[in-house]
């Protein structure tokens, strides 16, 4: 299903936070050049235009590039933070979990999930399992 954004609505970063809290993960497209975009913004990066649809992402991406970031056990211990290339192109930062901070691998298949943290949705990646 697509969700329009429109002048007299809700903002695009707005809408695209609403469906993630519903349990969609969507991808701002722009109807003037057809291609995706992250973050959801008012105009279009590319070509400047205001045509922004969300989209169903297909959640399927790849590390682009990843780090470890230091942090007390006490406090959660070591975390990830990876630039992650969506299939639909978009780059956005988010964890991948599922696997030790430092073996997550440039390169490496992930899948999108929604979870809740702090009482809000937040996107973050696993390892796509081989095979699959
Ligand atoms: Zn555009």
């Amino acid at each position: 299903m697509e969700i329009r954004v429109t002048a007299a609505g809700p903002g695009t970063e707005r809408l695209w936070r609403d469906a993630l809290g519903e349990g969609r993960l969507t991808l701002p497209f722009c109807e003037a050049c057809g291609r995706a975009h992250f973050f959801p913004r008012v105009l279009c990066p590319h070509c400047g235009a205001n045509a922004i649809v969300l989209r169903p992402a297909s959640g399927r991406g790849t590390v682009h590039s990843t780090t470890t970031v230091r942090r007390r056990a006490e406090e959660g211990g070591d975390y990830n933070v990876a630039l992650i290339d969506f299939a639909e192109g978009p780059r956005m930062m988010a964890r991948v979990d599922g696997v030790a901070p430092a073996a997550v691998a440039i390169g490496m298949a992930v899948e999108a999930a929604i979870v809740t943290e702090d009482e809000a949705p937040l996107v973050v990646f696993r390892p796509v399992a081989e095979g699959a």
